[in-house]
């Protein structure tokens, strides 16, 4: 079986998945408050999802992450996690996990764990209950929190993904390391990004780059660059004073490009070559047609034949350029 190796000669071994659009949370900047969902018959059911992540796992691929809308608010999408996780058994994988909002961790979290997933991504922007209501309009942060806790009981490792907010959590920066020292979590900030059809002043009023913010902790800590990559847009430090790793997610740079190692499949089967472009191949049809997966195989080879360069994301005019059109909720973060 020939892997998967796009025109600039980087193997494709991270596979993204979004199992639904839905989500019990409305965070502003992923969701508008009133989302037309899309019709169930549009979906992917559970068994297609299972066929396309088997072939892409087939074709070289060995991280897979489950991600949405939430993907744990999916109807039965444990029986998912727990077919997928053979093929960790099988030692196809060397990795399954999740990223999720934490809202329904606290009654899967054992399960999870069952699976052999050894990681999850939490979503948490603040440590304040209001502000959490705030932003994720429906969460409810005590809930989250819960969750939070019967993952680190159920032995799973949490990672914390925090959307840096300029004038909303900038004041919890601190408050935000300090609590991920004391509990073990990782903890990674992520640049806003310019997804949906959210007001243009609004994304731009609350951009607080990374820049800014890595500046802040190190007027307080000693940062030490690590070498460590994912071949996605994360860097990482070490806090010399606390030991603490944090990373940097800064999708609006080109840096990453390079080593890009991944691509994502949103619920409809939709394969999205790239994070920031809108070219994508549609996976639901050659999986439809057949039952033989010939014909996705074929779709998936030549879709990443035409996995582009890079992306065109671009603040610095104080415009948004490159700007998507579709919602983090549809790609799946
Ligand atoms: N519901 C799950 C969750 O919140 O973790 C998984 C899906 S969510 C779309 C995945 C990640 O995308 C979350 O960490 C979320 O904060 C992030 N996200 C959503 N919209 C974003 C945006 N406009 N810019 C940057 N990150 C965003
Ligand atoms: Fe839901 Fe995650 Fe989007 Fe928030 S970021 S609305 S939790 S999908």
């Amino acid at each position: 079986m020939t892997p998967l190796i796009d025109p600039f000669a980087r193997p494709i071994s991270y596979l993204r998945v979004s199992v639904t659009d839905r989500c019990d949370f409305r965070c502003t900047y992923c969701m508008a408050e009133h989302m037309q969902f899309l019709p169930k018959k549009d979906l992917l059911t559970l068994e297609e999802l299972d066929r396309l992540c088997s072939t892409f796992i087939h074709l070289g691929v060995t991280k897979l992450r489950i991600t949405g809308g939430e993907p744990l608010v999916r109807r039965d999408i444990m029986t998912f996690f727990r077919t997928i996780a053979r093929h960790l058994d099988s030692g196809a994988l060397s990795e399954l996990t999740l990223t999720t909002n934490g809202s329904q961790l606290a009654r899967f979290a054992d399960e999870l764990a069952a699976c052999g997933i050894r990681r999850v991504n939490v979503s948490l922007d603040t440590l304040d209950q209001e502000k959490f209501a705030e932003i994720t309009r429906w969460g409810r942060l005590p809930q989250v929190m819960q969750g939070i806790e019967a993952a680190k009981r159920a032995g799973l490792r949490v990672k914390i993904n925090t959307v840096a907010l300029k004038g909303f959590n900038e004041d919890e920066l601190f408050s935000l390391l300090e609590w991920c020292a004391r509990e073990d979590h990782d903890l990674t900030f992520i640049e806003v990004m310019p997804m949906g059809e959210m007001g243009e002043e609004l994304r731009l009023d609350q951009y607080w780059p990374l820049k800014d913010l890595r500046a802040r902790l190190a007027e307080r800590f000693t940062l030490t660059d690590l070498a460590e990559r994912s071949g996605g847009p994360a860097r990482y430090v070490r806090i010399e004073e606390t030991g603490q790793k944090v990373g940097f997610i800064t999708p609006l740079t080109h840096n990453f490009c390079e080593s890009c190692n991944r691509v994502r499949v949103t619920c409809t089967g939709e394969l999205f070559m790239c994070l920031g472009q809108e070219d994508m191949a549609d996976l639901r049809a050659p999986l439809r047609a057949s039952s033989d997966d010939a014909a996705l195989e074929q779709a998936i080879r030549a879709a990443i034949a035409r996995k582009p360069k890079g992306h065109d994301f671009d603040y610095s005019r104080q415009k948004v350029a490159g700007q998507m059109s579709r919602h983090m909720s549809h790609t799946g973060g």
